[in-house]
Parts: structure tokens; sequence; C-alpha cells
């Protein structure tokens, strides 16, 4: 995401710094360029005008929406960013399922019956699961 849209759209743009640049401002008979626009960090464009127009009119009377100044990851940051909280009881029985798979396994070898491919995959198959659970606790931190 860039400001190259919204700047593509006004007309007296003229750079003023690395990421900034003042323009004529659409929503209002604008001789002087009141119209400030900046590049954040996060893909963000922040639009401000010295009149007080609002954002929304700004971008209308271009024909220009919020995503043109608004990456899709900002807009529904919020949501994704919603923590669900980790289930102690959940990983506890995901746990011991996948411990009594691994000792099944190993009382089968005790008895020298070694574990067939697909037992050996579904034992790799629980320690995956039991490391994405802790990634997924780190993430969740
Ligand atoms: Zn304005």
């Amino acid at each position: 995401m860039s400001a190259d849209l919204l700047l593509s759209k006004l007309e007296g743009v003229r750079r003023t710094g690395p990421g900034r640049w003042v323009a004529r401002c659409s929503a209002h008979p604008d001789k002087n360029p009141s119209l400030n626009v900046r590049e954040v960090e996060d893909g963000r464009v922040l639009v401000k005008c010295f009149a007080e127009c609002d954002v929304e009119s700004i971008l209308s009377a271009v024909g220009l929406g919020w995503d043109a100044i608004m990456p899709p990851r900002a807009i529904d940051h919020h949501v994704k960013r919603e923590r669900r909280p980790f289930n102690a009881h959940d990983v506890l029985v995901a746990l011991e399922t996948e411990l009594t798979i691994a000792s099944l396994a190993m009382l089968d070898i005790g008895k020298g019956k070694m574990p067939s491919d697909a037992e050996r995959e579904r034992l790799l198959l629980a320690s995956r699961r039991i490391r994405s659970a802790i990634e997924l606790a780190v993430d969740n931190d």
C-alpha cells in the first residue's frame, strides 16, 4: 500500500519529505495546498485537511474508497488479533491422546513387534501436534 493512487488523483501535489506530501484538497475549494498526505509504517496512508474536511469526503471527491488508504491487513487487524483463550483442559486431553498412542507403540516394540510405517508416521504426527500446540501457546502470550 502506498499513497501513489491517491496522489495521482490530487492536484498541486508537492513532496515535503520522505513519505509526506501536500496537495490541494479535493473536498473544498483549495487554492493553497492544505491537504497533508502521509504514508505510515503499517501501510496506512494518513490524510489530513487543514480546513477540517473529513477523510471520506476527500476520498469520495476523487472517486476513491477507504481501501485506497487502508491496506486490508489494517482494516481487519482488530478482528484477527482477537485473543483466543487457551483452554488448558483441551490441551491436556490432546496431550494425553498423543501420549497414549506413543505408549501403545512402545508396548508393541517391547513385545518385539516393530511399528509399521503408518504407526511411525502417526507417532511423528503426535510430536508435530504437541509442537504446534506449544507454538500456538507462545503466540497467545
Ligand atoms: Zn479540505
